[in-house]
């Protein structure tokens, strides 16, 4: 490998991940990671949670130390992002005019938050939350706020929602559906989690849209209107409605896309030179039928990996199973496989205190989501890990007294 030039776009976990893991596995060549952001690559999940409420400084956000990569040849280019993919020249051209030679080009770009098409959504007081500038200019709007509005139930959204609540602002969540997290998990985690916002005083407004946001004189926002006619009062709204993958840069480059940037097994686009991997990629997995695509820690940093694996000559399917955690008060929900609807799902413990739900697809255990029992969640990702390997049936789970841990598999996986 040595004389190969890798250029990673997004220095974001996936990114950062992808760089560190091409030193680790030895590789000689160059490596540059671009960005289009000016902070030293960091940790997004602690901005909803500890980082807004406080708890932790911007720099243990960093996913490693600034010097790490310089002293692992790692060429950091920081506020310059790439506008356009030369695919012909096999160069990618940066905002600044400067241009750069690769010979394998790696997509993380991740994903960027929609937007509220209603009328008033430019408002000052209105925002999103995925960057760490996102994070500090809330921060500091909360500071002041007497009354938040969350447009979005979903994970995002409520960690915002139990953060606020819990630093005294008075927080209501605007949700289209009809339960909160209803993209993410099943209705008992759904119901555990709406129940413990309203004992935290949060309000949550499920089934209603928002048709405007409504401003004082000096343009910033003060009422979120809703299509029930309710008016919530608000000096601060965030928006979490999901997001998109960034995808332009690929598409510009005429590489295949559709749902986010489109890989095939070994992550790789429809250039074998170019990959693309974390947040921006849809690609192939053993645990849902069609393409996922996954906004997740753990989906990033295993991407990475595989890529780096790739580049340094190894050739296999991306096949690491998927999880995904959220932090709300004093609940860990944490979900291991991929869990749709329709699937057949059994509940072990109790639904009002620590329980997990247990979910079969034709008869074998798929995923389980867990609260506040992360040894379900371990032992459910073992499980996966091994599809060869015994898996407890629905009746079995279904059981008095059915304890998961009786179904330990040997494989180790990554904390
Ligand atoms: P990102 O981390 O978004 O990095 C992409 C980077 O690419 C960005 O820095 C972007 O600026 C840059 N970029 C884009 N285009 C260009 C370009 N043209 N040139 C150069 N750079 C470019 N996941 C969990 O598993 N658990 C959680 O509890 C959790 N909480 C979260 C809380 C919040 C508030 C947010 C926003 C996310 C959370 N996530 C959580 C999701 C997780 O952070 C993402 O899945 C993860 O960051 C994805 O990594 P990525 O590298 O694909 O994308």
């Amino acid at each position: 490998m040595t004389g190969q030039r890798v250029v990673i776009v997004g220095a974001g976990q996936a990114g950062s991940d992808a760089a560190a893991a091409l030193r680790e596995r030895g590789f000689t060549g160059t490596v540059t990671l671009v960005g289009e952001e000016g902070a030293v690559p960091y940790q997004r999940p602690p901005l909803s949670k500890g980082f807004l409420a406080g708890r932790t400084a911007a720099a243990e956000l960093e996913l490693r130390p600034e010097a790490f990569y310089g002293a692992h040849g790692i060429d950091r280019v920081h506020r310059d992002p790439v506008v356009r993919i030369d695919r012909e020249g096999t160069v990618v051209v940066l905002e600044s005019g400067r241009t750069l030679p690769y010979d394998r080009l790696v997509l993380a770009t991740g994903a960027r938050p929609r937007t509220l098409p209603v009328p008033g959504a430019a408002l000052t007081g209105v925002q999103t939350l995925r960057s760490l500038a996102d994070a500090g200019a809330l921060r500091r709007e909360l500071s002041g706020a007497r009354h938040l509005a969350v447009i979005g139930g979903g994970f995002i959204g409520l960690e915002l929602a139990a953060t606020a609540s819990v630093l005294g602002v008075r927080t209501t969540v605007v949700e289209a559906g009809a339960r909160v997290m209803g993209r993410t998990v099943g209705p008992e985690v759904s119901a555990r989690l709406a129940g413990e916002h309203r004992a935290h005083g949060v309000e949550l407004l499920l089934g209603r849209e928002v048709t405007a946001l409504e401003g004082d004189r000096k343009g910033h926002v003060r009422v979120v209107e809703l299509n029930d006619g309710r008016r919530v009062p608000a000096d601060v709204v965030v928006v979490g409605i999901g997001a998109l993958p960034a995808v332009e840069l690929a598409a510009d480059a005429g590489l295949e896309v559709g749902g986010g940037i489109v890989v095939d097994a070994r992550l790789r686009t429809s250039d074998r030179a170019v990959y693309a991997i974390g947040d921006c990629a849809r690609f192939p997995s053993p645990y849902a039928p069609g393409q996922l695509r996954l906004e997740a820690v753990q989906n990033a940093s295993d991407q990475a990996r595989h890529v780096a694996a790739e580049l340094c000559g190894a050739s296999a399917p991306y096949t690491a199973v998927p999880w995904f955690w959220t932090d709300q008060y004093d609940l860990r929900v944490q979900i291991a496989g991929i869990v749709r609807a329709g699937d057949h799902r059994v509940t072990v413990g109790d639904p009002a205190g620590r329980f997990s739900v247990l979910c079969f697809r034709d008869g074998v255990l798929v995923g389980t989501e867990s609260v506040n029992r992360p040894a379900d969640h371990m032992i459910t990702r073992r499980l996966l890990a091994s599809p060869d390997g015994p898996r407890p049936t629905p009746d079995e789970a279904a059981r008095p007294g059915f304890d998961l841990k009786t179904w330990q598999a040997p494989a180790p996986v990554s904390a």
